[in-house]
């Protein structure tokens, strides 16, 4: 049951008319794999200010698009933990395992421009082929396909569903926070999944869909999401999409040096009394570098928040 609903949010039809008054829309989107913990909050509270202090507005969507991947529930408690936190929300929440249609059209789309191309190959056998070509391969490495079924018009009904890249295909992009960066996406990434063999669409489809379904113009999210930044952009490019402007948030890491995350044993955080949430607020703004003398004091979190825009202000990213 998707039922909670964020007490400031604007509702129905008069979502499509406030879309063009605002040049500025914004989005937290959390995959659904446990509550907020140290690390998602502060991706959350980046982009929540960031689009606060740029007056504009911000989205929750959450993509739960890999739901073998999705712990029950856990949609419910990160709604409540930034309702809690004040980062409020400005029009209906959407989940993507309900999208799915609009993540078929945008694929029907690229399958009838001769952009993709069916794909039977097991992780094993990628492995393989690249081993036999000479790669040395880590444990959990990303492999970069080497396009065993690209040019053999495969038809299998079980086959996962690949973006066939040009020859060449460096993307360059400005991240707010890193600068000009680069990538190329056929040496370092390879014809990428768009649809598993499994039949789920893979996040990089679903997120650049549902961004310029939502008129999304700021990305901003975490560090760890960064390598994907240029498949997105290229998908973008394709489909015929606006491009958003991306700002990449310092990663937030344990002890050990670890993303903080399921895997990690990451904990939630404690939104049960203000003085709590308050905490869990402080140390997101220090893991932002937005965290000083002007915050402590505060009593309620919408002062807290307030003087937090500003100091992103301050911050001119
Ligand atoms: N759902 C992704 C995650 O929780 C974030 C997607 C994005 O911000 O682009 O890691």
């Amino acid at each position: 049951m998707n039922t909670l609903q964020n007490p400031q949010s604007s509702q129905g039809s008069s979502q499509e008319t406030s879309r063009q008054a605002f040049p500025y829309r914004g989005r937290f989107a959390p995959s659904p794999t446990g509550p907020l913990h140290a690390g998602s909050l502060a991706s959350a509270l980046g982009s929540w200010l960031d689009a606060r202090a740029h007056g504009g507005q911000w989205l929750v969507r959450i993509e739960d698009v890999d739901t073998p991947r999705t712990v029950q529930g856990s949609d419910q408690i990160i709604l409540q933990q930034l309702i809690a936190c004040g980062l409020y929300w400005d029009e209906e929440v959407v989940w993507q395992s309900k999208r799915t249609a609009l993540y078929q059209a945008a694929l029907d789309q690229l399958n009838k421009d001769q952009m993709t191309y069916r794909c039977i190959c097991s992780r094993k056998h990628i492995e393989e082929t690249l081993r036999a070509n000479g790669a040395e391969l880590g444990r959990h490495e990303e492999l970069i396909y080497p396009g065993n079924c690209r040019n053999q018009n495969r038809h299998e009904e079980k086959a996962a569903i690949r973006v066939s890249l040009p020859s060449s295909c460096v993307l360059q992009f400005k991240d707010r926070m890193k600068g000009v960066q680069s990538q190329d996406l056929t040496t370092q990434v390879g014809d990428f999944v768009l649809r598993r063999a499994d039949g789920l669409f893979t996040y990089q489809l679903a997120v650049v869909v549902d961004d310029h379904l939502q008129d999304i113009t700021h990305i901003v999210r975490g560090e760890d999401l960064f390598s994907n930044t240029a498949r997105q952009l290229y998908l973008q490019q394709i489909l015929g999409y606006q491009i958003p402007s991306y700002l990449h948030l310092p990663l937030v890491t344990n002890a050990a040096g670890e993303k903080l995350s399921k895997q990690t044993q990451a904990l939630g955080i404690n939104t049960n009394t203000k003085e709590a949430t308050l905490d869990a607020l402080n140390t997101a703004a220090s893991h932002l570098d937005i965290w000083g003398d002007a915050l402590k004091p505060l009593s309620t979190i919408d002062e807290w928040l307030s003087i937090a825009i500003k100091i992103w202000q301050h911050k001119g990213w």
